[in-house]
């Protein structure tokens, strides 16, 4: 019987109705953009109040597209962190609130192992590829840049992330800057795709050190610097030519993905791993998905990225409470919201 799944970590509302061999019966998933546009970014409130307005309807076109009837479900799962609280609240409290009046069994999803699952996801449901673990996870989203070596989907050990803005937001903040809109990582790899990868010399913070943490603070304030000199915050005003812009996004797309790239590579040397997944908003970019097939191929080692549609946020990656529900792994009626601020996840 299939189970379903809720995500609203951050500012998508999703639900799906996955089947234990990981069909989709039923998906759906509303996205907030055009709310957040305006403040070029997430507002946490909004973001929890769309989500109260938008959870049940979302549910419901799940469950209707999948013909089930809600007795015949096995579970109910909900990413139960990290994220914004609010956001993770609507989820959560959803979820409880339906497992009660279903009599039916909860299951918490931890979204960053999700987001990683989604490689798993195509192998599985092709049944030709091999599973995604052991392996050496690269989450790269709007909030989190994270290294794990993945024993199993539900064994990870994590090894380092970045220790200030994520891959994602930088992109986000570069797109602000660049009046480009929001969310500004689509915008960004467009007009790269036109730019000089070296018109500016971007920094590559920390490639060269022997660990695992990443930093992007010091490349978005470069490229602030880039454009406007010290001082000036007005980019809205800035009257940029258009290969101006394209330089500069070119620019930092190569510095971001060197840094990704160069990481990634130094796990797979060091903990012997033959294989990388990759996955969350940033893994759908194009440029950074050229050069890991690249580096793949040199260095040897298999290569999964999440399929695109999969790399922001769903629900079908949830998928991943099946492996829970495998091994009896439930969540009792009490599970609260873990928006993890600790690094480690
Ligand atoms: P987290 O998963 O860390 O909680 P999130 O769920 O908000 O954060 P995702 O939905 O996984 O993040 O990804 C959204 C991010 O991905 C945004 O920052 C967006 O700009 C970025 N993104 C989406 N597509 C691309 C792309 N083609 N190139 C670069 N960045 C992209
Ligand atoms: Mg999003
Ligand atoms: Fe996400």
């Amino acid at each position: 019987m299939p189970i379903l799944t809720i995500e609203s970590t951050c500012d998508e509302t999703a639900a799906a109705v996955i089947d234990g061999d990981c069909s989709v019966l039923g998906e759906c998933i509303a996205t907030q953009e055009t709310l957040h546009e305006r403040f070029s970014g997430v507002v946490p409130e909004v973001a929890a109040r769309a989500h109260l307005e938008r959870i049940l309807p979302v549910i419901d076109t799940a469950i209707r597209q999948s013909g089930i009837n809600p007795a015949d479900l096995d579970a109910i799962a909900v990413a139960d962190r990290p994220g914004l609280a609010g956001s993770l609240l609507v989820g959560v409290i959803a979820a409880k609130t339906l497992a009660i009046a279903w009599n039916k069994p909860l299951v918490a999803i931890n979204h960053l192992h999700a987001h990683l699952y989604a490689c798993h996801l195509s192998g599985v449901r092709d049944r030709t590829q091999s599973s995604a673990y052991p392996s050496v996870g690269l989450v790269v989203s709007g909030g989190h840049t994270s290294l794990y070596h993945c024993r199993s989907p539900l064994d990870l050990e994590y090894l380092g992330g970045t220790i200030d803005d994520a891959a994602g937001e930088a992109f986000d903040k570069v797109a602000t800057m660049l009046s480009l809109g929001f969310p500004g990582g689509p915008a960004v790899a467009k007009l790269a795709a036109k730019g000089n990868r070296d018109a500016y010399p971007f920094p590559r913070s920390m490639i060269h050190q022997p660990h695992f943490n990443f930093s992007f603070s010091g490349l978005k304030t470069a490229v602030r610097y880039a454009i406007t000199g010290p001082g000036q915050q007005d980019f809205a005003s800035l009257k940029l030519a258009d290969q101006v812009k394209a330089d500069v996004c070119a620019s930092f797309e190569a510095a971001v993905v060197d840094v990704l790239v160069g990481k990634s590579c130094r796990a797979i040397r060091e903990t012997g791993v033959r294989k990388l997944i990759v996955g969350g908003g940033v893994a759908a970019n194009r440029y950074l998905r050229e050069r890991l097939n690249d580096a793949a191929k040199k260095d040897g080692f298999e290569l999964t990225i999440a399929p695109a549609e999969l790399c922001t946020d769903n629900a079908v990656m949830g998928a991943i409470a099946w492996e829970k529900i495998r091994r009896g792994d439930f969540a009792s009626l009490d599970l609260d919201i873990t928006p993890g601020l600790q690094r480690g996840f």
